[in-house]
């Protein structure tokens, strides 16, 4: 392959986009060849020549087939097409920049930012915008002013901010620590709705920030009533037989459940007294209240399992987005009365 000529070099193009892989540096740089091939193929404009990945003319006929693009682009021309990074100060190595999202600030912390993350957080963020600004759940709406939502990647978040706190499991998108909410742009495609993530967190912080000690109390009295009820413990509960393994949260092995297993399998042999006995080959017994089991189990919810404050979360959540499962449907009023009469 040793094309010379442009018009040669076109047709190559055309057989196969791919070609532009070969051909050589002045090519690259002619605009009719990029466009031809990445009209078709967008990853192939990472091919295309330096002064070609800046050229607003070229990226604006692409992008608006294939927005995209935008990935090979240096960050300083992502800006003219990015409504959400418009007016930040970007420095290509460290970006550090405030944007105003409505009543919020986004804090971009990040040195790489694709526009497909870009894109999907921008979308959560209307998402969750859009519902807690109609939220029934009193007051919801004012987590909306002043709330900061740093834009980071996981690492980056470890290295710089992480002071000796909790561990961020690994399909987190979105997460709650010290009055902010981290979004973390690497793990974006990892979760199927981020925008209701977005509003899982910021309840959390609207717990945090209006709620009442006595309302904590009475969302935990609420929360022991949902882990308790008769049709989810029928449903959830262990039977003879299972195997510890099952008392699983999230795929993951509790680490107290993993301690007493100790990677062999244990199997439920008996009921006494609310105290679940496990048996493993060699006769070696484990025993869990069950009051512990059911914190374990999936029930009421997602979280239920990991105590109140995931509870207010998700029911916040839930009544928010209108998606309510039916023995949660019955706690609705509940929840709603403690949070109107306990208000800070
Ligand atoms: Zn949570």
């Amino acid at each position: 392959m040793n094309w010379t000529d442009k018009s040669s070099v076109l047709l190559a193009i055309e057989q196969d986009p791919n070609n532009i892989k070969y051909v050589n540096e002045e090519f690259r740089d002619d605009k009719d060849v990029v466009i031809s091939a990445s009209m078709r193929i967008p990853e192939l404009f990472q091919f295309a020549s330096d002064r070609l990945k800046r050229d607003i003319g070229v990226i604006r006929i692409l992008y608006k087939t294939s927005p995209d693009i935008l990935d090979y682009v240096p960050l300083e021309i992502q800006e003219k097409f990015l409504p959400l990074l418009k007016g930040m100060s970007i420095s290509s190595k460290n970006l550090i920049s405030v944007i105003k999202y409505k009543s919020m600030n986004v804090i971009v912390d990040t040195d790489t930012l694709l526009y497909k993350q870009v894109n999907v957080f921008k979308k959560a963020l209307d998402f969750a915008y859009d519902h807690i600004s109609k939220s029934k759940v009193p007051s919801f709406h004012k987590v909306l002013y002043g709330t900061e939502i740093i834009l980071t990647t996981k690492n980056r978040f470890l290295e710089k901010y992480d002071v000796g706190g909790p561990t961020i499991p690994g399909e987190t998108v979105a997460f709650y620590w010290g009055y902010k909410i981290y979004f973390f742009t690497d793990s974006i495609f990892t979760v199927e709705m981020p925008g209701v993530t977005l509003i899982h967190e910021l309840s959390h912080m609207f717990q945090l920030l209006y709620m009442t000690p006595k309302g904590n109390e009475e969302i935990d009295d609420l929360y022991e009533q949902a882990i308790s009820q008769e049709p989810c413990k029928l449903t959830l509960l262990p039977k003879i037989g299972d195997p510890l393994s099952n008392i699983m949260e999230d795929g993951k092995w509790a680490w107290d459940v993993k301690y007493a297993s100790d990677s062999e399998e244990y199997y439920l042999t008996r009921i006494e007294n609310k105290m679940y006995f496990y048996t493993n080959k060699k006769g070696d017994q484990k025993f869990f209240p069950e009051s512990f089991i059911l914190r374990m189990v999936r029930c009421p919810s997602k979280y239920g399992a990991t105590g109140y404050p995931d509870f207010f979360a998700e029911m916040c959540t839930a009544i928010t987005i209108n998606r309510m499962k039916p023995h949660l449907r019955l706690m609705v009023g509940a929840f709603l009365n403690i949070v109107k009469k306990n208000l800070k």
